[in-house]
């Protein structure tokens, strides 16, 4: 048996051990070994590939050793609600990576075959749109460029004719891959454009959907760049990667009530809308010590976490109310809405960082039935979320996205900082019904303050 028997070998191993791994990431308690077995899995593989063919592979041992340091230092060092920006840049990366592939294959080993030339097309084109829409993407998330839609009269219509034009040139390379070579160049470059004209029309607020998309398109450029030079661990993990990006992405979307097509086109910005519909009523503002009042009377508490617990890092302090309040004869769970924060299961990350419990986070199909019988709920740092608007005013731009309905509950009390409005910039009708109290005040600030009061007790 030669080693091309055993390299295949180590890559159905490697296969077999991602989809695992991917499986164990969908439970909160098996998610970070899921991600270890797949991370030991990828090295399997590419140590095997590395044994092929009696490759060279000093160069790549150097950049291998330079990226694990790179890698290591970034990813320690980035904040929470940083992490879209490095998922964004990653997948910018993986895109190129792929485009770099295709090209020096086409460079160094020119194959003619009809299937290799469109497979070259393929992951050009996937590869350069990744590369350039993730550097937008980045961009946008971390203020280089401006979070704004930038939209210009007939953008659709440019970038439709970007595309057909990406077409043809696919065509004509694939037809005479050998004497393309400038068609090629001009595939490269079109699809570096298409990247950038595609992505700059969609506001910096719904790029967490656009990243989650673009990963999906980095999977897609790997997998055709497998087929350039016939990988098959690449095609596998590349297919994984595709398909896992495009189920998130759609679970984003239904989550926020919004189609795919709305999020890419529609110019939703994070720039603040008109409320609509008038919200009437009175807003009522409590103390942390008031509060604590309420509290220590309650049976049944719900604390549900929003974007506003990520700014404030107030995961810890919150964990700890929880634990003070079940001291105290209180049932405590953690409601979570599938698009909290500003990234997929971004308040799962942030709640198991401060070790909550898992049993204790309840998604929010189930918390929802269950809402009338509860006694206080703590909304930290929520808006949209459990905006009742959504339920209740069909002109909101939230109409229709599920809620957490807080309002159901007999108090409940809204910790920020002030009356302004959340990601989707409509006014919030909760902060106005009858049971409803705010604490005006950084979360982890106030938390706190509640948290020492259950202390002195
Ligand atoms: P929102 O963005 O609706 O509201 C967050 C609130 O937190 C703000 O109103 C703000 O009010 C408050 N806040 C900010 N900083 C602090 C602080 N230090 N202390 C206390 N409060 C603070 O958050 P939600 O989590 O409810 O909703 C998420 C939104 O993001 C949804 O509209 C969703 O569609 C959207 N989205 C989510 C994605 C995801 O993957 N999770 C992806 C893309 C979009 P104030 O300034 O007054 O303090």
């Amino acid at each position: 048996m030669n080693s091309y028997f055993w390299i295949n070998i180590i890559y159905i191993l490697s296969a077999a051990a991602f989809i695992w791994g991917l499986k164990m990431m969908s439970h909160p308690d098996s998610a970070r070994n899921g991600n270890l077995l797949s991370a030991v899995a990828m090295l399997l593989a590419v140590t095997a590939t590395l044994f092929n063919q009696g490759l060279e592979f000093e160069w790549i041992l150097i950049g291998a050793v330079i990226g694990t340091i790179i890698g290591v230092f970034w990813a320690y060092a980035v904040a929470m609600t940083q992490m879209p920006e490095m998922v964004a840049i990653l997948n910018g990366f993986g895109g190129l990576a792929s485009l770099l592939v295709a090209w020096s294959t086409y460079h160094f080993t020119p194959r003619s075959d009809l299937f290799t030339s469109v497979s070259t097309f393929l992951t050009v084109l996937i590869g350069g749109v990744t590369f350039t829409g993730s550097l937008i993407a980045w961009g946008k998330l971390n203020g280089v460029f401006s979070a704004k839609p930038i939209l210009f009269n007939g953008q659709k219509w440019f970038n439709t004719g970007l595309l057909v034009l990406l077409m043809l040139a696919g065509v004509i390379y694939c037809w005479h891959p050998a004497q393309s070579y400038p068609v090629f160049l001009g595939i490269l470059v079109l699809s570096l454009l298409l990247g950038v004209t595609s992505v700059i029309p969609i506001g910096g607020a719904d790029m967490p959907v656009v990243i989650s998309l673009l990963n999906s398109y980095s999977g897609l450029a790997a997998c055709a760049s497998g087929f350039v030079i016939m990988n098959s661990i690449l095609i596998v993990t590349g297919t994984l990667v595709g398909a896992s990006g495009i189920i998130l992405t759609q679970i984003m979307c239904k989550a926020m009530n919004r189609s795919l097509s709305n999020v890419l086109f529609s110019g939703f910005s994070t720039a603040k809308k008109k409320i609509s519909g008038t919200v009437k009523g009175e807003i009522k503002s409590v103390s942390a010590q008031d509060a604590f009042l309420v509290l220590e009377a309650a049976r049944s508490v719900v604390i549900v976490p929003g974007y506003g617990l990520a700014v404030a890092q107030a995961q810890h302090v919150v964990r700890e109310l929880g634990e003070l309040l079940q001291k105290n004869g209180a049932d405590v769970k953690y409601a979570i809405h599938p698009v909290a924060g500003r990234m997929p299961g971004h308040m799962n990350v942030l709640l198991a960082e401060a070790n909550v419990p898992y049993e204790q986070l309840v998604e929010m199909d189930n918390i929802n039935p269950t809402m009338d019988s509860v006694d206080v709920c703590i909304v930290v740092g929520a808006n949209d979320t459990v905006n009742p608007a959504a339920m209740t005013d069909k002109a909101s731009p939230i109409y229709g996205m599920p809620i957490i309905e807080t309002f159901k509950a007999k108090t409940v009390f809204v910790i920020k900082r002030s009356m302004n409005t959340g990601f989707a910039g409509v006014e919030n009708e909760l902060f106005y019904y009858d049971n409803t109290r705010m604490i005006f005040g950084d979360a982890k600030d106030v938390v706190q303050k509640i948290a020492v009061e259950f202390k002195g007790l």
